[in-house]
């Protein structure tokens, strides 16, 4: 019997490291598609369009926005970030598991369209260390540092809004979190139909249910 794909929603405070967790998970399940947003944020060093965003001006952001282009989108730290929706609608019907690394705006607008998605909140092992981590990364000016620490602790009080936490103080443990959450949804009894087989056996027949 063939799995439908999940669609997994991972967001946390900018500095958990939930960029690095989505990537060594993907590295290790290749089959697991991480899902490649939309940004109106410059490029940082490194960043190549189409991989890790689909860098676009603001112009060509808002009308892909008004075109319906997007399944979620949202301003953060003055930036605007959309997810594409029909590689998204494509993948899940092709039965791939999907993970949306986006903000906690744009996982709430997800999870009114596609309430089977599991939403997965990361935490940063405690503040201090967020503030470490944001400090070492060296790739955002001072008041960009600023505005991701001011909101980290009111961003922490969402978690509520989530199905499962992952603290992430090593990269590996929080991976293992989240085959263990993946393997677990996979055998959710509600994203299955029980049904009698239409031929004479009266096998029973259960069918993964699809979303929407
Ligand atoms: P960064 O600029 O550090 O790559 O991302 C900043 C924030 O935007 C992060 O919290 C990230 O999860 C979020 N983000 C990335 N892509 C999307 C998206 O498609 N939609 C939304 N709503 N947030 C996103």
């Amino acid at each position: 019997m063939k799995l439908p794909g999940l669609l997994l929603v991972i967001s946390g405070p900018s500095g958990t490291g939930k960029g690095t967790v989505c990537r060594a998970l993907v590295e290790k399940h290749p089959s697991i598609v991480y899902s490649v947003s939309a940004t109106t944020r410059p490029p940082r060093t490194g960043e190549v369009d189409g991989v890790n965003y689909f860098f676009l001006g603001e112009e060509e952001f808002l009308q892909k926005v008004k075109e319906g282009g997007f399944v979620e989108w949202a301003k953060v730290y003055g930036n605007y970030y959309g997810t594409p929706k029909d590689a998204l609608l494509a993948n899940l019907a092709a039965g791939k598991d999907v993970i949306l690394e986006i903000d906690i705006q744009g996982a709430m607008q997800v999870k009114e369209k596609f309430p089977k998605g599991v939403f997965i909140f990361i935490m940063p092992p405690s503040l201090k260390e967020l503030q470490k981590r944001i400090c070492t990364r060296g790739t955002d000016s001072a008041e960009v540092i600023a505005k991701r620490m001011n909101s980290a602790a009111g961003e922490m009080k969402s978690y509520s809004n989530y199905d499962y936490i992952v603290v992430n103080e090593r990269v590996g443990e929080a991976v293992a979190a989240i085959e263990a959450i993946i393997f677990a949804e996979k055998h959710r009894a509600s994203r299955y139909q029980c049904i009698e087989s239409p031929d004479q056996d009266n096998e029973i027949l259960f069918i993964a249910e699809q979303y929407q």
